[in-house]
């Protein structure tokens, strides 16, 4: 078959299957499995592709039609330039998430800049997954120490995985949000900064997601119960018992949630309460400083 035979296959039949962004697809598809850049497409669209990599495309594109995630095919997902290895045991990371990494590491840097510190920041991600937020964290701020749980023991393999692959030197535990710092010593319970993106879809909204996360994410990383916040109620009410004082929680938060989870904070001593939009103008983080 013809490259250019292939690519309007391709883009045909997602397209068909309801696959918005068929076109950018397809240059991945072409890329990822035939090892053909935009530009090599141009160069020669005529010419044959047979064999092996035809049987794979196939497959792949099998998949996709029935909406299984781009990223669980390929296997890996970039997130802040880096490429995290993702499969069915996570949530794959998000564009939006950048933003809450964004504005950590602008906190650290200028916490940093504030003067000469004797101890090192202390982070913790809650609800780590890929590891994507706080294996970032530490990749681009290698000063600080970083702490990652989840709740999931295949998330923390999995994550694991992705802090050995990249070079970063974090801890990972295994348990329910706080209780799994019951692994470390009592000195090195406590941090300057959390860090979250939680499960924050209500759960009577799950059947309504699109079917590459309703039917192959994680429930678990995705269901906040009933109204959604149950992680923000249990991680606020506990993070005086593992916040320095003046220490910071950062959220990543559901487009509606702002005002919600902002109440929260403060009847749990936060203030200097922000919110701050994502790329599509949407709330997206919220950050405060405990008092
Ligand atoms: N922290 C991970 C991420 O942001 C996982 C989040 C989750 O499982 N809710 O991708």
């Amino acid at each position: 078959m013809k490259l250019k035979e292939i690519r309007s296959m391709i883009c045909d039949r997602l397209k068909k299957a309801g696959i918005e962004s068929c076109e950018y697809e397809c240059w991945v598809f072409l890329d990822w499995l035939l090892s053909v850049t935009r530009a090599d497409y141009y160069l020669n669209p005529e010419r044959e592709i047979s064999g092996e990599s035809m049987r794979i495309l196939e497959e792949m594109l099998i998949k996709r039609e029935g909406h299984y995630p781009l990223q669980y095919l390929m296997g890996d997902c970039e997130f802040m330039g880096y490429s995290f290895h993702v499969d069915e045991r996570v949530l794959i990371p998000r564009q939006d998430t950048e933003c809450l990494v964004e504005e950590v590491i602008h906190f650290i840097e200028n916490r940093s800049r504030e003067g000469e510190r004797e101890d090192r920041i202390r982070v913790l991600d809650l609800c780590t997954g890929s590891g994507c937020i706080g294996i970032s964290i530490k990749l681009l701020c290698p000063d600080v120490d970083v702490v990652l749980s989840d709740l999931s023991r295949d998330a923390i393999d999995l994550a694991a995985g992705n802090a050995r692959k990249l070079g970063a030197p974090v801890t990972l535990l295994q348990g329910d949000l706080y209780d799994a710092l019951d692994n470390l010593p009592l000195e090195d319970r406590s941090f300057d900064l959390i860090v979250s993106n939680p499960p924050y879809i209500p759960t009577g909204v799950l059947k309504d997601l699109m079917p590459e996360v309703r039917d192959h994410e994680p429930p678990m990383a995705l269901d906040g119960r009933e109204d959604g916040l149950m992680y923000y109620r249990r991680i606020t009410e506990g993070a005086r018992r593992h916040l320095k004082e003046g220490g910071m929680l950062f959220y990543e938060i559901g487009a509606d949630q702002a005002e919600a989870v902002g109440d929260l904070m403060q009847c749990h001593g936060f203030t200097e309460i922000c919110v701050r939009k994502d790329l599509a103008g949407l709330d997206r983080i919220i950050c405060g400083r405990l008092s």
